[in-house]
This record gives structure tokens, sequence and C-alpha cells, in this order.
């Protein structure tokens, strides 16, 4: 039997706890909009108070999901009656920047937007950037390996995390607070809670990484003829800037029309009849010499038949704009009931898989409308398809029907998303039975009684 607010409230007087419509109000996962039926929201100020509820929970065998910003789009932080929510958001301090030895330290509760005003005052750049910037938090991110907009050039959230302070199941603090780069003594224990989507541990703190904060960034838009154009332009890009090409999105004109029309608040900024659309960016060390450069493979890049049209970011505001268009994906909403999809394929298969994919979908439910945009640079793509029906059976058919081609095209049911609820029953077509049963072993061993986010990626 669970916990209620009232036995919380007497073992711990001080904690800041939210029960009843202060709770059901929230909304647990993105685009969910069912009302928050947990026992509460425990919301400690420091790791001692969160060490402390956690062994209390697992003495009293009571399941408890980690909470951060709640943006994640894989009903991770869906929870059930019987759940207790720890949220973060009381843990969302700064609290320290060393420009010497270039980390920002951090309680997981920070939402990334934070971090990098703060850090960018210092003149160095936290390099991990997506769409839910404002809300979603370090230790979600951490806790989802999330990627985003500048993976290609920096890597996903792994690479910049140099050390992470966690409190396990029982309540026992685990202190990896590394700021060096290399650091081999032994095994690197961080990995195995950085995308373990706080099953395995709770993230309280992190050293993160910091890299110096480019001098210019230039933002380019191009319109493109074919997704073979879209692949040569890739390697262009890659190789004419010599690595510093940071951000390569990609919308399928789909996606492109459907926010830059109507109730969409985005203008085009390129004619509407293209196939594909790329926002690109690369930096330098100055506006001139970066814009030079920019317009230079441009300019080569039409003459190979890549580009159809184009244009480059004249200042802050036009670069915002454009982004605004990539992040618009609220507009995605109009398609509901829909089934939202997060994948990766590698880019030589990519073109055949959406090929099969798309015929088996026509064929099963002809006329629905589908959309398609993404990292295109990191082979990931997202997928909405308009399911029309929020019948589980039409979810779980048009899901059979995306996931299932992409064992054969080499492709993960999960890019960056991770795996929450909502794709548990796929799991096994990204990964071996060795690997389920290794980890459902690591779970069993970190956590015995199974209270953290119980039932999330699998069924222990
Ligand atoms: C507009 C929009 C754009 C997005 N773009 C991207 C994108 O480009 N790339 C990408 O990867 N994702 C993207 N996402 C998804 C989402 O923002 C990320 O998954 C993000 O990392 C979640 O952070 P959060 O703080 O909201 O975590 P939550 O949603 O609160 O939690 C996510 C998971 O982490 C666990 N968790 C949270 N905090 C902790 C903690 N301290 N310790 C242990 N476990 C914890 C939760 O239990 C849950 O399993 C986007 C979402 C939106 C709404």
């Amino acid at each position: 039997m669970s916990l209620s607010i009232e036995q919380l409230q007497a073992q711990f007087p001080n904690l800041s706890l939210l029960s009843g419509e202060d709770s059901a109000a929230r909304q647990l996962s993105f685009g969910r909009n069912e009302p928050c039926t947990a026992i509460g929201f425990a919301r400690p100020r420091d790791t001692a108070e969160l060490a402390a509820l956690l062994k209390f929970c697992n003495e009293n065998d009571q399941p408890i999901i980690a909470g951060g910003g709640l943006t994640n789009m894989v009903g991770a932080t869906l929870a059930t009656p019987d759940d207790l929510i720890i949220s973060t958001e009381l843990m969302a301090a700064v609290e320290e920047i060393d420009t010497e030895d270039r980390v920002v330290v951090v309680q997981a509760g920070a939402p990334l937007q934070t971090v990098h005003d703060a850090v960018e005052e210092q003149g160095l750049a936290l390099e991990a950037d997506l769409g839910a910037r404002g809300t979603a938090t370090i230790g979600g991110m951490i806790s989802t390996n999330a990627g985003g907009n500048r993976v290609l050039r920096y890597g996903m959230m792994r690479e910049q995390v140099l050390g992470l302070e966690v409190v396990l199941a029982d309540g026992t603090i685990m202190s990896s607070m590394n700021r060096v780069l290399k650091n081999n003594a032994g095994y690197d224990l961080k990995h195995l809670f950085i995308g373990s989507e706080g099953t395995l541990g709770f993230v309280t703190r992190a050293v993160l990484r910091l890299r110096e904060l480019p001098p210019h960034t230039t933002t380019l838009f191009l319109a493109l003829p074919s997704y073979d154009a879209v692949c040569k332009l890739l390697r262009h890009l890659d190789r004419g800037t010599s690595g510093t090409l940071s951000t390569f999105e990609v919308s399928w004109n789909s996606y492109y029309r459907l926010v830059t029309t109507p109730p969409a608040e985005g203008k085009p900024p390129l004619s509407q009849d293209y196939a594909f659309y790329v926002l690109a960016e690369m930096t330098g060390q100055d506006a001139a010499s970066t814009e030079a450069l920019a317009l230079d493979l441009i300019e080569t890049a039409t003459e190979q038949d890549l580009i159809a049209d184009g244009l480059i970011a004249k200042n802050q505001a036009e670069r915002d704009k454009l982004w605004a268009l990539r992040d618009d994906i609220g507009q995605v909403l109009q398609f509901y009931p829909m089934a939202a999809f997060d994948i990766s394929v590698p880019l030589s298969h990519m073109a055949d898989y959406l090929e099969e994919m798309k015929a088996n979908l026509d064929r099963a439910f002809p006329g629905h409308r589908m959309v398609i945009f993404g990292h295109l640079g990191d082979s990931n793509i997202h997928l909405i398809v308009e399911t029309k029906s929020e019948d589980e059976e039409v979810m779980h058919q048009i899901e059979r029907l995306v996931y299932e081609p992409l064992q054969k095209y080499k492709g993960t049911v999960s890019a960056e998303h991770g795996v929450g609820l909502l794709k548990k029953d796929f799991l096994h077509l990204s990964r071996t039975p060795e690997e389920l049963a290794m980890m459902k072993q690591l779970k069993n061993l970190f956590d015995p009684k199974n209270i953290l986010n119980r039932g999330k990626i699998f069924d222990a």
C-alpha cells in the first residue's frame, strides 16, 4: 500500500509537498492532458533531504517517479495513483562556473536556458540545446541522454557530463563529481545513470563540460530538390567548414508547410514548393569571414544542383525566426489524435525505409496525414502520424508499421527521447535478448525493490 501525504509530512515536517488541486493540475508529459493522479509532488531542497526521502520510500516499498521539467515525449513521468513524484524544481541552482577548468556545477533541476545564460555571461557555452530549453532540466536531460540541435558537432548530453552526484534507491549518495576530461581510474559509473530514464538512480548534481563561446554563428536556410541532394549537401558543408558545422536540421515539405501556414504564425521565408528545407549553422571568428565561406559553399552547392534556393540570416532576429519555425512543434497537435515517433536510421537506408514504411501505412490507413522533420545530420528524424482515433489497437497497429521495418534497415525505435512507457513494447526491436537481460540485471542490482520509475523502459 502506498504512503499518504499525511504520513510523508509527519515523517518530514519541513519537506515541501504538493497534493490535491496543486498536484492534479500539472501536465505530466508533453502533449498528455490526463489529470495527474499521483499521491502528490515532493520537492526536496537538497541532496540530503532527497536521500532521506528516498530511503524512507524504499523502506516502505513506495514507488517514486523522478520529475524534472516534465517535457519528455514518451510518457516517462506519467504516474499511477500509487506513485509519488519527487520533483527537482527546488534544486535548481547553478552552483559554480569555473572559467579555468571550463566546467559548470549545477543542481539537477536547473533549466537548460538558465545554465546557457549563466555560462554565456562568462564567454563560455554548454553545447547542448533543444526546443524545450526553457523548461527541460539538466537532470532530465542527463537521464534521457538528450540530443538536440548540436549533436552533429558536440555529441549528446553524455558527452557534456564530466561528473555526477546520484542518490540510489536506498538513499545512498554516490558522489562522482569528476571535473577532468580524462579519468580512466576504474569503471566510469556515471554512464550507467546517463540515459537510464531515472530507473537506476536519482541525479541530484552534475559537473558539465564547457567550451569557448563561438565568436560568430552563421545560419543558412536552404531549399533542396531531393533526399539525395540533402545527403550530398551534408557532406559538402561538413567538409567545406572543416568541422565547424554545428547544426544540420531538415524539414520535409510536409513539416515546412505545417509551420508556415495558418493557424501557425510562421511565414515561409522560401517558397513552400520544395521537397526539403535545411537549417544549417556554422561557427567562425567573425561575421565577414564566416558568411563569405557560407556564400562560397552555397555557390558551389548550387553549381552541383544540390540547392534550389536559399538565404543567410542577416541578424539575430532573422536567425530567431528560422529557429522558431524549426521549433514550432506544437503545430503537430493539429493532427490530434496522433502518434509521434523519434527514430534513427542510417542515412544510406533512410529513403528506402521511409518508402517502405509509408507504403505500408498508406495501405492500412489511406488518407492519413504525416509530417517528417528532425536532426537528420545525426540520422534522427521525427514522424508525426495522424491516427484519427485514440483506440489503442489502432495506435499499436500504426506503431508496428513504423517500428517493424527498422530492424531491416539497422535503425532504432528511440534516437533521443528514450523509451518511457510508450516504446516499451518495441524495445526488443532495437536491443538483443542478451542486452535486455543485462539491463534487467542492472535494474535489480541498483533498485531491488523496483521503486524507481517502476514499469518504465521495461517491466523489471
Ligand atoms: C518542444 C520540445 C522539444 C524537444 N526537443 C528535444 C530534442 O531536440 N532532443 C531531445 O533529446 N529531446 C527533446 N525533447 C524532449 C525533452 O525535452 C527531453 O527528453 C528532456 O531531456 C527532458 O527533460 P525534463 O527535465 O523535462 O525531464 P522530464 O520530462 O521531467 O523527465 C524525463 C525522464 O528523466 C527522468 N528524470 C528527470 N529528472 C531526473 C533526475 N534528476 N534524476 C533521474 N531521473 C530524472 C524522468 O523520470 C523521466 O524518465 C523536446 C521536448 C519538447 C517539449
